[in-house]
């Protein structure tokens, strides 16, 4: 079974997850991953093959078709290999100096089409279908008192940790810790708005508008940016204009809205270097059940603002980042930016 254990020094949780490993002679560069279907492979993911994954946790249906058969348009299922699993009880203790705890938690699979599509190939219709089912998903996980955070993440490309199964789908992980980098924007956003009583990130927005250097698209309700100090090469958030720290609580409305922006930050970066691998990660207050705590959670809904960040892995990060905590970006936001706003997306 994972575990989940606590770096002593800066709070840092891992998981382990053995069972998913490989032996250690197994890590070396001799281990060549497929980048396609073999010959004859069938994709779990694909309409008809319902029977190769569990049993789907919900599913988007036509009339008068039957779980685990074909009929669907969205369709979530656990993940194969779950790195967090619901069943399991919470059971955190000490071992000596370290903590650790079981890995409980729940790891979902929304397979945003039943086609074998990649996330280069959705339409607007089938996002807004899939950021309305995540939406229900995270609502339904709100609900279980054993997950503080619910992570939603797609993973593209080799390089990206993405599978060589290129069906698109969105990863859902529902942790029982916060996650060390949301707690940092945490941190960050209400040391801000202790100083300056306002939001940090609809402070960013409203100086971006002004300076239209960063902003790499926007729509009525959402805007994308090229952050400041970008970490890569083409990295864009995407945030809701209106001020709100909770993703689950989004207007369903806004989901068209949503979906057309996120296809053209996507098809602008890709029009100007090509297809690349990429991780889209959410960030979004952590679930809040006890009113009234302190530190970061006494302002957390005036001082946080939810956003997705979009993360193209085309560079590689080695020795100076990994011991310094650094990144080296080589390429400016500004001119990324310049070049995907102007890139014209085919039709
Ligand atoms: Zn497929
Ligand atoms: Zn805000
Ligand atoms: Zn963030």
């Amino acid at each position: 079974m994972p575990e989940l254990r606590r770096d002593p020094v800066i709070g840092r949780w891992v998981i382990i997850a053995t069972d998913r490993a490989k032996r250690p002679d197994q890590f070396g560069a001799a281990v060549v991953e497929k980048e396609a279907l073999a010959p004859g492979e069938k994709c779990p993911f694909c309409e008809g093959n319902e029977s190769m994954t569990p049993p789907e946790i919900y599913a988007v249906r036509k009339p008068g078709t039957r779980p685990n058969s074909p009929g669907w348009e969205v369709r979530v299922i656990p993940s194969i290999s779950p790195l967090l699993r619901i069943e399991e009880n919470l059971d955190r203790h000490g071992h000596g100096m370290y903590d650790l705890m079981n890995a409980r938690g729940a790891h979902e699979i929304v397979v945003d089409t039943p086609a074998h599509l990649t996330e280069w190939q959705l339409t607007k219709d089938h996002i807004v279908k899939s950021v309305n089912v995540i939406l229900d998903r995270v609502r339904d996980l709100e609900k279980d008192p054993g997950i503080k955070y619910v992570l939603v993440f797609k993973n593209y490309g080799k390089a990206a940790g993405g599978s060589h199964i290129m069906h698109s789908r969105v990863q859902l992980i529902g942790t029982p810790v916060n996650l060390k980098r949301v707690k940092e924007e945490l941190a960050g956003a209400k040391a801000y708005y202790d100083y300056k009583e306002r939001c940090v990130f609809c402070d960013i927005i409203r100086q971006e508008l002004a300076a239209q250097k960063r902003v790499m698209a926007e729509s009525k309700d959402f805007i994308a940016i090229m952050p400041f100090a970008s970490r890569f090469p083409f990295e864009t958030w995407l945030l809701p204009k209106e001020h709100s720290c909770d993703f689950y609580k989004m207007d369903r409305g806004k989901a068209a809205d949503f979906a057309e922006l996120s296809r053209m930050i996507f098809g602008k970066i890709r029009a100007v270097i090509g297809s690349f691998p990429f991780n889209f990660v959410l960030h979004t207050a952590p679930f809040r059940r006890d009113a009234g705590k302190k530190g970061y959670w006494e302002t957390i809904e005036r001082d946080y603002h939810w956003h997705f960040e979009m993360l193209p892995i085309l560079t590689r990060v080695a020795g100076f980042e990994w011991g310094s905590g650094f990144y080296i970006n080589p390429l400016l936001p500004e001119d990324a930016c310049k070049a995907a706003r102007e890139a014209q997306v085919k039709a």
